[in-house]
């Protein structure tokens, strides 16, 4: 049990804006969200966490990460304490407590240093271009289309894709131990057989790839088809659009650079063209719907962005802007055009790979799964000792 810290509860608010202070433990948002059962008072339990400052509980807790943001305590709360908020800045919070290096803290916590970064790091492309880019030709292929291969080998460029899919790979899945540790191994009360986490992986493997948390099917009694008439669903289905369109390119772009980028113009229904467009169609339609979400602020999930959301929602819409006119220059037969274009998105996408993935709001696809695994590979534990 860690001592109570009240300053902890400044350190929480670096993370977000937070009116968590004002709450006075009535109870009512225990009572209207649904991951609250007889033993977990949620999320009343981390507002008090919060409050008294007990670090090392809020280190351990999977909560926030278990929280689907459905807003529905903080409608319902009498202090406007915005308990689901607090959730959010806690996942922020968590993400940096994971993050060994330190880098995560710096930037949720500063946008000068998540500015300079992004500059930094797109400058860095820029001199790798200037210094060592292919012969810029005018010449056509035969089909009409620009020869980017000549200006950027996909040799040359898939070897840089592993480089910083290693790093990014190093970086995130350090990060997922630490919070492992954290949440399982530093805990005294719990032994858990190796076998749990086999029997439990099938959580990780399908929140990671449907991200079911993200609807909203728990918060009434009403049926799948009345929920899916009603719009319940919109929310999660443009969110999984997202992130399978992020998850296709990534694996296209480090995997089967040979296969992607090349200079031969395929008919518009080969696969290499269909699975491009159907992840610039995700990438396109999410990030706008994101983006018109966050300034109506229409719903609780909106109300209140942090910078760094911003920033995502920025940079990946850029990244997908700079490649849909890449692939039109380049099919439209306009080699400077397609040249300076494709120096510029990768210009944007490293970046925003190289902060997004381990140290910032992509990092969150992995640490949800996770925690939901995690809590099932406890709650079976749990289980396991209560029947002995
Ligand atoms: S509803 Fe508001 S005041 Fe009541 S316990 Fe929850 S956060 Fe605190
Ligand atoms: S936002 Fe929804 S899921 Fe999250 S704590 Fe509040 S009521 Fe529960």
């Amino acid at each position: 049990m860690s001592e109570l810290d009240p300053k902890f509860a400044r350190e929480i608010l670096k993370f977000g804006d937070g009116t968590f202070s004002a709450c006075y433990n009535c109870g009512n948002c225990t009572a209207v969200c649904n991951l609250a059962n007889n033993d977990n008072t949620f999320p009343r339990r981390l507002i008090r966490f919060s409050v008294l400052g007990l670090k090392d509980q809020i280190d351990a807790s999977l909560d926030p990460w278990l929280c689907y943001y459905c807003g529905d305590c903080s409608t319902t709360c009498p202090r406007n304490a915005n308990p689901g908020d607090l959730m959010m800045t806690l996942r922020r919070y968590l993400s940096s407590s994971y993050d060994w290096t330190g880098l995560a803290r710096k930037f949720y916590t500063s946008k000068v240093f998540e500015l300079t970064a992004i500059f930094i790091l797109a400058l860095f492309i820029l001199l790798l271009f200037v210094f060592f880019h292919g012969p810029m030709t005018t010449e056509l292929t035969p089909d009409g289309g620009v020869q980017l291969n000549t200006f950027a080998p996909w040799k040359t460029i898939e070897a840089g894709d592993w480089i910083m899919a290693g790093f990014l790979s190093f970086f995130l899945l350090s990060n997922i131990f630490n919070m492992y540790l954290k949440v399982i191994w530093r805990r005294k009360d719990l032994k858990i057989p190796v076998s749990l986490y086999f029997s439990e992986l099938r959580h990780l493997i399908i929140h990671f790839f449907s991200q079911w948390r993200f609807s909203d099917c728990e918060t009434n009694q009403d049926s799948f088809f009345t929920k899916v008439k009603n719009g319940e669903y919109t929310y999660w289905f443009v969110h999984f659009l997202l992130m399978s369109s992020y998850v296709l390119l990534f694996t296209m772009i480090v995997g089967f650079l040979y296969w992607f980028q090349t200079d031969e113009i395929h008919p518009w229904w080969h696969p290499q063209r269909l699975l491009g467009y159907y992840s610039t169609f995700g990438l396109l339609l999410g990030t706008i719907y994101f983006i018109v979400l966050r300034i109506k602020k229409q719903n609780e999930k909106s109300k209140n962005s942090h910078y760094t959301d911003w920033t995502f929602l920025t940079l990946l819409f850029l990244t997908t802007l700079t490649g849909i006119l890449v692939h039109l220059f380049r099919i439209g037969g306009l080699p400077m055009a397609t040249y300076y274009m494709y120096v510029l998105h990768l210009m944007i996408l490293f970046p925003m790979l190289m902060i997004e993935v381990p140290f910032s709001k992509w990092s969150h696809l992995a640490y949800r799964p996770f925690a939901i695994y995690f809590s099932n590979v406890i709650m079976a534990a749990q289980q396991k000792t209560s029947q002995k």
